[in-house]
C-alpha cells in the first residue's frame, strides 16, 4: 500500500468512469467549474452529509437543525458585510490574458511559461489588483422594472443568524447551543478549477455555536478538536491533516481567531474546513440593520447579552473529494492491478455487493437474488451477475464497496456464503441466514484506513 499514487487526474477519471461526477452540461462543451453528480456521487455525498448531521445534531443535545432559504432579503447581505466586502482581489495579465487572484500569485502559473509565477517573466504585464464581488445576483418579480435585485447566498451562515430569535425561543436552549445547516451556496469564483475543490455552486455544512462571551476561546478550541476528530473518525489519515491558525493580518475584521483544517491534496496543502470565532459581529450587525434585537435573555434572572459565535464551516463537495483522494489506492493482486477506494464503510456508496459466482447458474442466481432482496431493505447493496467474478470484484473495489457476498457451489450444498473484505481480501464463510447481521456488525465496527 505504501506511497501515495493518487493524482487529481486519476480521481477525475475514476469519477467519470464509475459515475461519481460528470462535467456539467457536457454535451454543450461543459461549463467551467460546474459538475453534476451521478449515482455513486449522490450516495457518497449523502453519506458525508449524514455523518456530519449525526455528529452535529443527532449525537448531541445542544445543536438543532435549520434549513433556510437560498434567496434571502437583500438587506441581509448588506448587514453581513457581503455587499461591501465579499470580494477577491484580481489581476489580469495583458500578455497572456489570464486572470489571477492577487493573493494567490505565489501558487499560480504564468500563462506563457507555466514553470514561472505570474509577474516573474519580462513578458508578464499585470494590471493593478481590482476587487471583484463573488455574489451571484438575480431578480425576484415578474417584471424587469418592478423586480427586486437579490443574491444567491454565498454561505449558509447568514440564514442561521437571521433566524436566531425564532430558534432560541422555540428550541428552549440556553447558550452554549448551536444551529446547524446543510445546503447549497453559490460563489462567482473567478479562478476556479481543480475539479470539485472549488466550484461555482457547492454545498456547505455550517454550524453556528452561540456561547457566553467569556467562554468563546474555550469553545473555539473545543470545536477545532471536535472537527479534526470527525475527519479522522471517517478515515482521513493524520499524516495528511494539519491545522493552520490564521495570522493576525489574515483574520476577518470581526474574527479574533480562525483556523483552517488543511488536507494534503494532490495540489498541495489546502483548506478543507474553516473554524472561526466570529465574536458578536453577526448578531449585532443584524440587530442594528433590522431593528430586531438579537440577544439572549434569561427568563429566570433577566440577564441579557449578545452571544459570541464559533463557526465550523465545511464544504460537502470538498469533503467528498478529500475522502476519495485519501481512500484512493492501487495495488497488484495476483499479477492483476486493481484500483480501490478504501472508503470508510459508513461513507461507501454501496455497503455490500451480492454476487453469484457463476452468473449463468440458475440455482446460484436464485439464491443470490433472494439474499439481495432481503439485504436491500436494510442497506445500500448491489446485485451483479454480469461477466467474470474478478471483473465484478474490481468494479466494486473502484466504487469502494467494503464487502462482497458471494454465492458459490458450496452455498447450494450447505447454505453458507463467503464474505470478501475489500481491503485485506480475506474471505470468511458464514451461514447465508446470518448475512444481514454480519453486514450490520461490520458496518458498526471501528475502522481505520489501512493506508495509514
Ligand atoms: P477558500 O479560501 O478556499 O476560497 P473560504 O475561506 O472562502 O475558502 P469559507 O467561506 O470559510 O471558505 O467556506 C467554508 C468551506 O466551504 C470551505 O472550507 C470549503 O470547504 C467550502 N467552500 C468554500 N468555497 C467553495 C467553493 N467555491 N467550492 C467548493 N467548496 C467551497
Amino acid at each position: 500500500m505504501g506511497a501515495d499514487v493518487v493524482t487529481m487526474e486519476k480521481i477525475v477519471s475514476l469519477s467519470k468512469r464509475r459515475g461519481f461526477v460528470f462535467p456539467s452540461s457536457e454535451i454543450y462543451g461543459g461549463l467551467g467549474s460546474s459538475y453534476d453528480y451521478g449515482h455513486y456521487g449522490v450516495l457518497l455525498k449523502d453519506n458525508v452529509k449524514a455523518r456530519w448531521l449525526e455528529a452535529m445534531v443527532r449525537e448531541r443535545d445542544d445543536i438543532v437543525a435549520l434549513d433556510s432559504s437560498i434567496i434571502l432579503h437583500p438587506r441581509v447581505w448588506e448587514a453581513s458585510g457581503h455587499v461591501g466586502g465579499f470580494s477577491d482581489p484580481l489581476v489580469d495579465c495583458r500578455t497572456c490574458k489570464r486572470r489571477f487572484r492577487a493573493d494567490h500569485l505565489d501558487v499560480e502559473q504564468c500563462g506563457r511559461r507555466p514553470s514561472k509565477r505570474p509577474g516573474e517573466t519580462d513578458e508578464c504585464d499585470l494590471t493593478d489588483a481590482r476587487q471583484f464581488n463573488l455574489m451571484f445576483e438575480t431578480r425576484v418579480g415578474a417584471l424587469e422594472e418592478s423586480g427586486v435585485d437579490v443574491y444567491l447566498r454565498p454561505e449558509t451562515a447568514q440564514g442561521i443568524f437571521v433566524n436566531f430569535k425564532n430558534v432560541a425561543q422555540i428550541a428552549r436552549r440556553r447558550p452554549p447551543f448551536g444551529i446547524a445547516q446543510v445546503g447549497k451556496s453559490f460563489r462567482n469564483e473567478i479562478t476556479p478549477g481543480n475539479f470539485i475543490f472549488r466550484t461555482l455552486e457547492f454545498e456547505q455544512m455550517e454550524m453556528e455555536y452561540f456561547v457566553p462571551p467569556p467562554e468563546a476561546d474555550e469553545w473555539y478550541r473545543y470545536w477545532v478538536d471536535e472537527r479534526l476528530g470527525w475527519h479522522r473518525r471517517y478515515g482521513v489519515r493524520d499524516s495528511h491533516l494539519r491545522l493552520r491558525p490564521h495570522d493576525a493580518d489574515e483574520l476577518s475584521h470581526y474574527s479574533s481567531a480562525t483556523s483552517d483544517i488543511e488536507y494534503l491534496f494532490p495540489i498541495g496543502w489546502s483548506e478543507l474546513e474553516g473554524i472561526a470565532n466570529r465574536g458578536d459581529f453577526d448578531l449585532r450587525q443584524h440587530s442594528e440593520a433590522s431593528g430586531t434585537t438579537l440577544e439572549w435573555v434569561d427568563a429566570g434572572t433577566g440577564e441579557r447579552y449578545v452571544p459570541y459565535v464559533i463557526e465550523p464551516a465545511l464544504g460537502v463537495n470538498r469533503s467528498m473529494l478529500t475522502f476519495m483522494i485519501d481512500a484512493y489506492d492501487e495495488e497488484v493482486v495476483g499479477e492483476r492491478e486493481r484500483t480501490v477506494l478504501r472508503l470508510h464503510p459508513q461513507l461507501a456508496p454501496v455497503k455490500a455487493a451480492v454476487l453469484p459466482l457463476i452468473g449463468k447458474d440458475a440455482a446460484m442466481v436464485e439464491k443470490a437474488r433472494a439474499l439481495y432482496e432481503e439485504l436491500r431493505r436494510h442497506f445500500s447493496v448491489e446485485y451483479d451477475d454480469g461477466g467474470a467474478i474478478g471483473r465484478r470484484y474490481r468494479r466494486q473495489d473502484e466504487i469502494g464497496t467494503p464487502y462482497g457476498l458471494t454465492i458459490d457451489e458450496q452455498t447450494l450444498e450447505d447454505e453458507t456464503i463467503t464474505v470478501r473484505d475489500r481491503d485485506s481480501l480475506a474471505q470468511e464463510r458464514i451461514p447465508i441466514g446470518g448475512a444481514r447481521a454480519k453486514v450490520g456488525e461490520l458496518l458498526g465496527a471501528d475502522w481505520r484506513s489501512p493506508k495509514s
